[in-house]
């Protein structure tokens, strides 16, 4: 790749998004829009450390590996975002202030100050728009097949935000369509010593979201999305624990919907 080139990924680089259980027949479409942090290699780190590219701020931790358990005791297909959030982020409205940060938290990104359009652009074509047309291509075909479908969209936040402690364990998040929303909090809270957020730590918003408004809301599809605190699918035997818990759930909420 030359150095007038537009491109951003070279062709020996991770792709844009990873599908696992492509052939799932699950009703459940399951997606991580902040599940990687691969940084294309011309980006460098965009002036971050280590350290940094390895934080919250960074990337879900720990999201991916749940959504993939949850695929596969369900037999669902998984569409996970493969590039720091940092890059471009994927829950976002391209264009919008918060798409690309040059402040995260308390943390400049250089890399991202003074960004050109041609840019801007060339991180949308080529990481934001193939993960999105992913789960678009994903979702026609079901409509075609008159498959029933219900997006579910997994995230994770950390447990301190600036000074804050957040107590919940998990967060289950909606924006206009709180149906599915309302069954899996129920369900939750009876689960033995969870502390569950209702719309908490964060709600979905047309401004602070985009898989759920456009793929769900505009498609009237089922959904939810839920939020799980970071420290706790750190390991494997975290995740190994929540994607048992929604694997046991979400067919259950489902069915009540439905
Ligand atoms: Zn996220």
């Amino acid at each position: 790749m030359n150095e007038t080139s537009d491109g951003l990924l070279a062709t020996d680089e991770p792709p844009p998004f990873t599908v696992d259980n492509e052939n799932g027949t699950s009703p459940f479409l399951i997606v991580a829009d902040h599940a990687g942090r691969y940084f294309p290699r011309r980006l460098g780190q965009l002036g971050l450390s280590n350290a940094e590219c390895e934080a919250h701020m960074a990337w879900d931790i720990g999201a991916g590996a749940v959504c993939c358990l949850i695929g596969k005791a369900l037999d669902a297909v998984v569409v996970l975002q493969n590039y720091s959030r940092l890059v471009i982020d994927c829950n976002r409205t391209p264009g919008s202030e918060t798409s690309i940060l040059d402040l995260s938290e308390r943390t400049r990104v250089s890399g991202n100050i003074g960004l050109s359009q041609r840019h801007k652009l060339a991180r949308f074509r080529e990481i934001f728009q193939p993960y999105h047309d992913r789960i678009a291509t994903e979702l026609d075909r079901r409509r075609e097949a008159a498959r029933p479908t219900a997006l579910i969209s997994v995230h994770s936040f950390t447990p301190v935000f600036e000074t804050a402690a957040r107590l919940w364990h998990v967060g289950v998040l909606y924006n206009r369509d709180r149906r599915f929303a309302q069954i899996l909090l129920e369900l939750l809270h009876r689960e033995d010593g969870l502390v569950v957020g209702d719309n908490e730590p964060y709600s979905v918003t047309d401004a602070s979201d985009y898989t759920i408004p456009v793929h769900g809301e505009q498609r009237d599809l089922h959904h939810v999305a839920l939020e799980i605190r970071q420290d706790l699918i750190t390991d494997e035997a975290g995740q190994r624990m929540w994607a048992a818990l929604f694997a046991r759930l979400l067919p259950q909420a489902y069915q009540r919907l439905t």
